[in-house]
């Protein structure tokens, strides 16, 4: 959330938008993407469901895409995710290994 407050924040001080740099817009609109990447295949995917195997590489990758969307470190993640499948998550899906 602070993350998505402050990038409000940033865009007001560049008004107006075609002040910005069109490099500046592309990293950013980058950097937003592989952080969604980050969480969505890193945390969630890999290091919360071990949905999947990866070499050490690619999870290198992950968690660093993962880390610049500025939700917590994985393992912070990880148990806050568990928590909400142990609470949300139907009771025909609660018998998964995965869940
Ligand atoms: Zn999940």
């Amino acid at each position: 959330m602070s993350t998505h407050l402050l990038a409000v924040w940033g865009a007001l001080c560049w008004r107006p938008i075609n002040a910005v740099p069109t490099a500046t817009l592309v990293l950013a609109f980058l950097t937003w993407q592989l952080a969604d990447f980050g969480i969505t295949i890193g945390y969630h995917h890999l290091y919360s469901h071990r949905a999947f195997r990866a070499k050490f590489p690619v999870r290198v990758v992950l968690a660093a895409w993962g880390s610049a969307g500025f939700q917590g470190s994985i393992k912070w993640w990880r148990l806050r995710h568990r928590l909400h499948h142990r609470f949300t998550v139907s009771s025909t899906r609660r018998s998964s290994r995965r869940d």
